[in-house]
């Protein structure tokens, strides 16, 4: 019997990083990737794209490399809207064969025009098919700390994530916020549903302007607070200045996270390995 993988420390350092669509993409993710193994984080989370839902030729592929080759823990993220359950089970069938027993279990973004298959219509659907199927694996999910855009409401959001979790979830993730007393909120409706399993915190740092301009469009419900917005409009045209504003702003976020008990944070990295060691360098004493 498959032991499930060993936990992370507490607090956790973890970094996220995309598949790349391009050959330049690709040299360059190589390099972030490389540099990313010598932080020596707790994991690097591999998203996978539910528009291309080629999961062997995209996530896996990167899983594999930061797992089998650089050996960080890596989890492979899944979301299986638009895929079937032969087509899942296919998947973690391969992920299991590479030794890659971490997975984070999504629902992923309604595409417009996309039929759903309708074999997983939650990420609850597909925790309960990963837990009958490969009981040995170590399951993450996604939350919302902000409430979910398509939730009901946000009691509604916290019924159905504890709901989630107690299919068989290991930790949750937040999605990025830059009001860390949302993220404390959050924990507070979180403990009052009793849901116990560790949230890491997920922090993007943003560090130039096509990030912020594509967060603002992006993410209309995230609350900007007034001393980051300030940021964005004082330096949205000095690359520099806005660079190591943004850097800041991260690390001061962390910084305040982990003193009031995160349990980790999960870096957006957006495959640059330089903000992920600016980040790793000032508060590595913090992770100890
Ligand atoms: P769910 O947990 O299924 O929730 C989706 C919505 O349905 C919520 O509003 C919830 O309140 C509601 N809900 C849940 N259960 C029920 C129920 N039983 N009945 C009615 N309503 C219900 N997307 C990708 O495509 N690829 C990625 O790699 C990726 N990585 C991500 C990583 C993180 C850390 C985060 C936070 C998000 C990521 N996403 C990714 C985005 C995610 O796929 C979307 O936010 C998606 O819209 C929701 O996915 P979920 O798994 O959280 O959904």
């Amino acid at each position: 019997m498959t032991q499930p993988p060993a936990p992370f420390h507490h607090p956790s350092l973890s970094y996220e990083v995309f598949p790349p669509n391009t050959q330049v993409g690709a040299e360059r993710l190589t390099h972030t990737l490389n540099d990313l193994a010598e932080l020596k984080p707790d994991f690097i989370s591999v998203t996978c794209s539910n528009r291309q839902p080629n999961i062997e030729e995209t996530t896996l592929k990167v899983a594999n490399h930061v797992q089998n080759t650089l050996h960080i823990p890596t989890i492979a993220h899944l979301p299986a809207m638009y895929l079937s359950k032969e087509r899942v089970a296919d998947s973690l069938d391969s992920l299991d064969q590479l030794g890659i027993r971490r997975v984070l279990a999504l629902r992923g973004d309604i595409l417009e025009g996309l039929e759903p298959v309708g074999d997983f219509s939650y990420a609850e659907e597909l925790i309960h098919f990963i837990k009958e199927r490969k009981p040995h694996f170590d399951i993450t999910a996604a939350c919302y700390p902000e409430v979910h855009p398509d939730a009901p409401n946000a009691v509604a959001d916290i019924r159905f994530l504890k709901r989630k979790v107690d299919a068989g979830v290991d930790r949750l993730i937040t999605q990025l916020f830059f009001d860390n007393d949302c993220f404390y909120h959050f924990q507070e409706k979180c403990a009052l549903a009793n849901i116990e399993v560790p949230i890491l915190a997920g922090i993007m740092p943003i560090v130039n302007r096509n990030q912020a301009l594509r967060l603002l469009t992006t993410c209309e419900t995230t609350k900007l607070p007034r001393k980051f917005k300030a940021i964005l409009d004082k330096y949205e045209h000095e690359p520099q200045a806005l660079r190591a504003a943004g850097l800041a702003y991260a690390l001061d976020q962390i910084v305040d996270l982990i003193t009031q008990g995160a349990d980790g944070i999960h870096l957006y990295t957006m495959n640059q390995s330089d903000t992920a060691h600016y980040i790793a360098d000032a508060a590595k004493a913090l992770f100890k």
